[in-house]
């Protein structure tokens, strides 16, 4: 019987001396595989729902595994060579590593909302977008920093206005319309708004606060907003004002070098500005309610991210740590996900401190950190459903017990 293990490596071994495993995957062998299959993508045999370009879960698949909401890498380059498998089932769908189905999955499908329309003609699939439950949207698909020398490189904004998906700013009204179809219609539980920076004090906070606040009235949807630190703290009260639920303040990682290089608009406010809007974010909002993505694979040091993350979590923020997915047509289309083997150690040292400190993924109301789909780190919090745990046999003793 097999507890806490390596789901990948006892697959890899096992396979190589033809032994045969069995039974149900645990949850931390689930964990191991979300993470392999965040890494290493999915080829799919079957029709699901994805996300193509743009920022967020980009050029992804998105599904449910055992029960945990996932993105992955599907129909690019990362997931053509990918050992695991979506195929329809009768009921559902299964992943498959070889002969071997490894897990249940569940995708979603086409949200009904896409299909319709405003009163002047624009698209609601080109307003806002589900993923999984959770309604997101870009209100403004333009940043200050986009197309100059301060553009993150890790940024797609741009790539989605170009190809014509979107439009370039959403108003209240469309945003407020459209949440209460994805409500109705197909079930959203949550809204999550980002936005492109200004060069404005509140650096774009107010607009997609204003936004939020009309999805929260005419839906009811808990709703979280994402903005960079305002240069004055005090807008974050007003955020807070217009009855915003939780906020994402997204540093992008704790190496101070690395942010120089990825990202040298926030290099420039420095990562102290971070913890100084945080601060203010958790006393408005409450613990938990603050979250930053934290993105692994784009040459951070490991301790300082740990330590950046726990003096975050210290102060209530959720760091939320997603492996860099490189968006086709931003500056890092080229750099590869970071592996199963880099993430999984950080996420475990990080998990574990967010557990000691009695925070976990559902703390959050609404936004990244409540969905949890682009992250390992909420399959490795303990399961409420125990599962009946791996073996591993050898092929005979196998065969005869299935025969
Ligand atoms: S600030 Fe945000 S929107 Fe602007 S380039 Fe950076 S990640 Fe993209």
């Amino acid at each position: 019987m097999l507890d806490t293990m390596d789901y990948a490596q006892v697959y890899e071994s096992a396979e190589a001396d033809g032994r045969v495993i069995s039974g149900q995957l645990g949850s931390w062998d689930i964990s191991s595989l979300i993470m392999d299959v965040q890494a290493r993508g999915l080829r799919v045999e079957a029709e699901m729902e994805r996300r193509t370009g743009g920022a967020g879960p980009t050029d992804s698949g998105m599904l449910w595994i055992e029960g945990y909401p996932v993105t992955a890498p599907t129909g690019n380059s990362t997931s053509q060579d990918s050992p695991y498998l979506l195929k329809a089932e009768d009921d559902g769908y299964g992943i498959y590593r070889g002969m071997l189905r490894v897990a249940s999955a569940r995708a979603e499908r086409r949200p009904r909302f896409y299909d319709l329309t405003t009163a002047d003609g624009i698209s609601y699939e080109k307003i806002a977008l589900l993923h999984l439950d959770s309604l997101a949207s870009t209100v403004v698909q333009t940043c200050a920093y986009w197309g100059n020398a301060d553009q993150c490189t890790f940024c797609g904004i741009g790539v989605s206005l170009e190809s014509g998906r979107t439009i370039v700013k959403k108003t209240p009204e469309m945003l407020a319309e459209v949440a209460v179809a994805a409500k109705e219609l197909d079930g959203a539980v949550d809204a999550t708004l980002t936005t492109g920076s200004s060069r404005g004090v509140d650096r774009g906070a107010r607009y997609v606060a204003k936004c939020g606040q009309a999805v929260k009235e005419a839906s009811g949807l808990p709703v979280e907003v994402q903005f960079e630190p305002p240069l004055k703290l005090d807008v974050i009260n007003e955020v807070g004002d217009m009855g915003i639920d939780s906020v994402g303040i997204h540093v992008e990682t704790f190496d101070p070098q690395v942010l120089a290089r990825v990202a040298p608009a926030k290099a420039a406010s420095g990562i102290e500005s971070y913890f100084a809007a945080w601060e203010r974010a958790v006393a408005v909002f409450g613990e938990g309610q603050v979250s930053t993505y934290v993105i692994l694979g784009m040459g951070e040091d490991p301790e300082i991210t740990i330590a950046g993350a726990k003096r975050a979590i210290d102060l209530g923020v959720y760091p939320f740590m997603v492996p860099l997915k490189p968006v086709a047509g931003s500056l890092m289309e080229n750099w590869p996900s970071p592996s199963r083997e880099y993430v999984e150690p950080i996420y475990r040292r990080v998990q574990a401190y967010m557990s000691m400190r009695g925070m976990d993924a559902t703390t959050a109301k609404a936004g990244c950190a409540r969905c949890q789909a682009c992250s390992g780190l909420a399959s490795l919090e303990p399961r409420k459903n125990s599962i009946t745990p791996l073996q591993i046999t050898d092929r005979q003793s196998f065969l005869k017990g299935n025969s």
